[in-house]
């Protein structure tokens, strides 16, 4: 997998693991802790299966082009298989294999009926056209059609993919399949069975994580001060949700650096990802900071929400913050992880944090099931509790065992998986 850095920040290559070693890694430290049977652990290790397609395209100039795509499924013993579909020209199986291993365990603390997926094609999506990435789409769609769909296998959207990605995808499965059909992939736009609420939902979700740790640690979150790193879908909102209720978000970064106010920033006015890309450097702040900087600021909460691999052994010993909520996929290296446990400061996992984007797909596909739209009062008040329930099973886990909350959830999850194939049992 690729190794990306924050500014400053350049963990060396042995200390970036890849999506599958840590995959791995987490299975046998939960292992450690749970009474789950060697058989089991061992069915976990591996994908039931990894689908692998050509996906030819003609190019706008008329030449036709060949990519790859994948589609790893890992488990589905507690319902279908779900995870994004990413394009980008460093996809390969192996990476779709250990993301969707993640993928199971996020369902699975979460206690979502699904399971774990993950797939992509090997392409670059900015050297496409419009008009190429929807045949590129359509045809990935047609390629793997008996792999996937709503009771089996639900794809969503992921790096280099998007609504619009998923409408296509769903409008090629339909097709082919002679009805309507929009539970086959989550992350539409509303107007065709998207939910509302689903785009801000994994900032949404970490900012209820990070409350309920200001909370769980013995501060008032008006009290509370908070430094974001990464100002994009999942930073920007957690920063502005946290703001809303309270707490003083004295920092934000996108790739540039970070805006500074010691007295908390007005988050609504600084631009988002999504508003202006990279322009947080443009919002007047009273001092601006270094990407490096941010990430060693004396605050109660540290998100980190921009890229993985910003918490490595050459920075970890300088956190000054109480607790770190990881609101990117894997922003803490393992090596990172053991030294700020040993300082006592208290990570709370992307497994946990950032899964209000599959719980709020959940939400989708129910509503797809069922052809009935929610509000987003619902979607957001649904969220609130499923976010709570799993935060009550997490903590439950970090006060009985004495573990690290990134233990915790994954003994949550595998607790859950391990006790549903023990039950079903083993075919034939
Ligand atoms: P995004 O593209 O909307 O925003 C990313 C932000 O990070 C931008 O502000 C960008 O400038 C900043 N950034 C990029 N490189 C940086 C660097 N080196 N240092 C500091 N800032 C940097 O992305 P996003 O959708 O918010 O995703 C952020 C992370 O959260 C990723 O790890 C992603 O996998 C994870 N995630 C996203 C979702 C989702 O649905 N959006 C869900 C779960 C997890």
């Amino acid at each position: 997998m690729a190794t990306h850095t924050a500014e400053g920040a350049e963990p060396d290559e042995a200390e970036a693991e890849s999506a599958l070693e840590t995959a791995l890694r987490q299975l046998s430290a939960a292992a450690a802790h749970v009474d789950t049977d060697e058989g089991v652990i061992e069915r976990l290790k591996h994908p039931t299966r990894v689908v692998e397609v050509a996906v030819p395209l003609e190019r706008d100039d008329g030449s036709v082009e060949v990519y790859t795509g994948y589609r790893a499924q890992h488990d589905d013993v507690r319902g279908p298989y779900k995870g994004g579909l990413r394009f980008h020209p460093e996809v390969t199986a192996e990476e779709c294999v250990g993301l969707s291993m993640w993928m199971t365990w996020k369902c699975a603390v979460m206690d979502l009926p699904f399971g774990g997926a993950k797939g992509g094609v090997v392409v670059n999506p900015k050297e496409l056209s419009t008009e190429e990435k929807e045949r590129l789409t359509r045809r990935f769609a047609g390629e793997i059609r008996d792999t996937i769909g709503p009771k089996r296998d639900i794809p969503a959207p992921d790096m280099g993919t998007d609504a619009q990605t998923m409408a296509w995808f769903m409008d090629a499965y339909s097709m082919q399949e002679g009805e309507t059909i929009p539970g086959v992939v989550t992350g539409k736009p509303p107007v065709i069975g998207g939910s509302y609420g689903r785009e801000e939902a994994p900032g949404r979700s970490v900012a209820i994580i990070a409350r309920e740790a200001i909370d769980y640690y013995g501060k008032r979150i008006e009290d509370a001060t908070v430094a974001v790193q990464g100002f994009g879908s999942v930073g920007a909102n957690a920063a502005r949700a946290l703001d809303d209720w309270g707490a003083d978000v004295v920092a934000v970064s996108d790739v540039n650096g970070a805006a500074y106010d010691t007295t908390g920033l007005d988050t609504h006015a600084v631009p988002s990802h999504e508003e202006q890309p990279e322009a947080v450097m443009q919002y007047d702040a009273p001092n601006t900071l270094t990407n490096e900087e941010l990430l060693e600021l004396d605050v109660d909460v540290l998100i980190p929400a921009a890229i993985g691999n910003v918490i490595t052994a050459d920075n970890a010993g300088d956190v000054d913050a109480d607790v770190v909520v990881e609101g990117a996929n894997g922003p803490t290296t393992s090596t990172a992880d053991t030294i700020l446990e040993e300082r006592g400061v208290p990570v709370v996992p992307d497994i946990l944090a950032n899964a209000g984007g599959v719980t709020v797909s959940y939400f989708e596909w129910l509503q797809d099931i069922n052809r009935r739209q929610w509000s987003l009062e619902r979607v957001n008040e649904e969220l609130e509790d499923h976010m709570l329930s799993a935060w009550n099973d997490v903590r439950a886990e970090v006060e009985a065992r004495d573990v690290s909350w990134r233990d915790a959830a994954y003994v949550v999850a595998l607790g859950r998986i391990g006790e549903a194939k023990a039950t079903r049992g083993l075919w034939p």
